[in-house]
């Protein structure tokens, strides 16, 4: 790929690894991307990939849906940024609200980390408590109090330099699908202001909930009176059209939504109980501001994704389901063929393969995957035309885009790569 190589070696020296985020960086260098349209992307050297990363998740509809595309243009015409509401803001809330009724008040912001950010401050405002439970491998944006792995004590340890552990010492680690840990936790500790989960883990690879482990957390947090954050910026409109609550029928105290939202363009939403949220100022005394947040460019985008998800939902989530589960059979099947030790897991839309013969099921069986044979697979789909997020922890999607023979070449692919992988 000598074009990706030569931007490369420019990103490099103005731009720290070259990257924008550092998923984005694979060895020995990243492809640089020229267009994308439908299930499509197209490489700078000319090559097509069949696109399973998909904006890494947000793009549920495809590259450059029409009507997300027509709404975003009108709205071009008329103005980008006024500094002042408008109509559409609430257009957007009531839709919202509509799929997501636990969302009785909703501020919109523009990225999942704001979003969650905003959560966290907001339940912190609300119980006038500190500690913050998250959960071993969930990922929930790049700001302090959550970019924190498991201490050994029971607060957490920032994953990343420049994070004093003051800001980090407030914020417990729990086992992800352990409901006896989190009951442990939540009955010793008094000074809970809430608990933040990605109901299904898509930042770990794809880890799926087990039984009753949502259902306890939501009776354990109820009964103790400690605000849920459902962290659905991944499952938002994707497990269904109203997100893993939905799904699952449980109903969180506040809620984070991004990605799938908008189909592409810069918007999140953090949304709840009336009570919590009211505490948002001028209102309240949670401050909270951005001068990007509900700008129409995105907000049009988002009123225009939810519905068109909305009219198509009888189409979409079956159709991109039923995909999800024909590839992640057809990948197990010739994983076992070729003797490969391996697990896929996958629900709705999303998939993802690790290389171990135990489940995974949380943070520590994720890691004891084989993740040098992931970046084998990863290159050898990606020579076949296959792209998919260059992590194991990361997940597969699918979009209503992918036809039947994507999802053909796509088995085949991973057919090929798999054989190549399996010594
Ligand atoms: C992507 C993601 C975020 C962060 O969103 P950004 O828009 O990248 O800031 C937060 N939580 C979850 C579950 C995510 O997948």
């Amino acid at each position: 790929m000598p074009k990706s190589k030569s931007l490369f070696n420019s990103a490099k020296k103005v731009i720290p690894s070259g990257v924008n985020s550092p998923v984005r960086f694979f060895e020995p260098y990243p492809f640089f991307v020229k267009k994308a349209q439908g299930s499509q992307i197209w490489d700078e050297d000319g090559h097509k990939y069949i696109d399973y990363c998909t904006g890494y998740g947000a793009m549920i509809l495809g590259h450059k849906h029409p009507e997300v595309i027509s709404a975003v243009q009108e709205q071009l015409s008329i103005g980008t940024l006024y500094g002042a509401p408008t109509a559409l803001e609430i257009e957007l809330a009531e839709l919202i609200q509509k799929s997501y009724p636990s969302m009785q008040k909703i501020r919109l912001v523009n990225t999942g980390s704001e979003a969650t950010m905003t959560a966290i401050r907001l339940a912190r405002g609300f119980t006038k408590k500190k500690k913050i439970i998250k959960f071993e491998g969930c990922y929930h944006g790049a700001h302090e109090s959550m970019l924190v792995r498991a201490g050994s004590g029971s607060a957490g340890i920032a994953v990343s330099d420049g994070i004093p552990n003051d800001f980090t010492k407030n914020t417990i680690v729990v086992q992800y699908n352990n409901s006896e840990q989190l009951d442990r936790v939540i009955s010793k500790n008094k000074d809970i202001a809430g608990v933040i989960v990605e109901p299904v883990l898509g930042n770990m690879g794809l880890i799926l909930p087990q039984k009753n482990f949502l259902k306890d957390m939501r009776k354990m947090t109820k009964q103790a009176d400690i605000p849920l954050i459902f962290d659905e910026i991944i499952t938002g409109f994707r497990m269904s059209l109203g997100g893993a609550q939905e799904y699952f029928g449980i109903k969180p105290d506040l809620t984070t939504l991004g990605k799938s939202l908008s189909n592409g363009f810069v918007i999140s939403a953090i949304g709840g109980r009336k009570e919590i949220m009211d505490q948002l100022a001028p209102g309240g005394k949670v401050y909270e501001a951005s001068t990007f947040a509900g700008n129409p460019i995105s907000v049009a985008a988002g009123i225009a994704s939810i519905r068109t998800m909305s009219t198509l939902k009888n189409k979409i989530y079956p159709k991109i389901a039923k995909q999800c589960l024909t590839l992640a059979k057809s990948i197990h099947e010739s994983a076992t063929k070729y003797g490969i030790s391996h697990q896929v897991n996958a629900i709705e839309s999303m998939f993802q393969i690790f290389f171990t013969d135990k489940p995974v099921t949380d943070y520590a069986s994720s890691k004891r995957a084989d993740g040098k044979k992931f970046q084998k697979l990863f290159h050898h789909l990606l020579k076949q035309g296959v792209f998919v997020a260059p992590s194991q922890f990361e997940t597969g999607f699918f979009s209503y885009a992918h036809t039947q023979s994507d999802l053909e070449a796509t088995m085949h692919a991973y057919d090929n790569s798999l054989r190549q992988v399996r010594q």
